[in-house]
């Protein structure tokens, strides 16, 4: 009676265990999650994460766009092509066509440089710190592919506060008529 019940325990710590271990993955990413932090890069409507050599890059984009994207270059103020660009669309990444931008959320900063005072979908760009030029900004880059796109800063408008100033050889607008044509073929 008694090794049947010892048994009985052990199955059932076997069991908790077990459950445990295969908890436990989860468990920390509803953790993540709940902080506010991403940790689901993959984009729903694209195939998985881009990683390309530098010669596949240079094929594929035009040098002002391989300047900006690949080597973190910076267009000059006031000659981007979508600066004054107010009519309704999507802009998408120019390297991976990842969704990045809505104009509903784009103002005019008078910086020079498109501005945006959210991304499209929040976990389709991504932050982090950046130390060049002497300075610390928050680079912001594509989710998808890594590409550099511009930088953000806590000086955008409301309701967020923030200002995504995007290089425009960075991205590549569709209008909304554009976008419902394709969608409707
Ligand atoms: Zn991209």
């Amino acid at each position: 009676m008694n090794v049947i019940k010892s048994n009985r325990m052990k199955l059932f710590f076997c069991i908790l265990i077990t459950g445990t271990l295969f908890a436990a993955p989860s468990c920390a990413q509803k953790q993540l999650q709940s902080a506010g932090l991403n940790t689901d890069q993959t984009m729903d409507s694209l195939p998985s994460k881009i990683i390309k050599t530098d010669e596949e890059w240079r094929k594929l984009l035009t040098p002002a766009q391989y300047s900006v994207l690949r080597e973190k270059g910076t267009e000059r103020p006031f000659t981007g092509l979508y600066e004054n660009n107010y009519e309704e669309g999507t802009y998408y990444c120019a390297a991976c066509k990842n969704a990045l931008f809505s104009s509903k959320t784009k103002f005019d900063a008078g910086c020079g440089w498109p501005s945006f005072y959210a991304p499209l979908i929040e976990k389709n760009v991504n932050i982090q710190i950046d130390r060049s030029h002497g300075m610390m900004r928050s680079e912001v880059t594509c989710a998808h592919c890594g590409g550099h796109l511009g930088h953000v800063f806590d000086d955008g408008p409301k309701p967020t506060g923030q200002r995504y100033c995007i290089n425009s050889e960075a991205l590549i607008f569709k209008s909304k008529a554009e976008i419902e044509k394709s969608q409707s073929r």
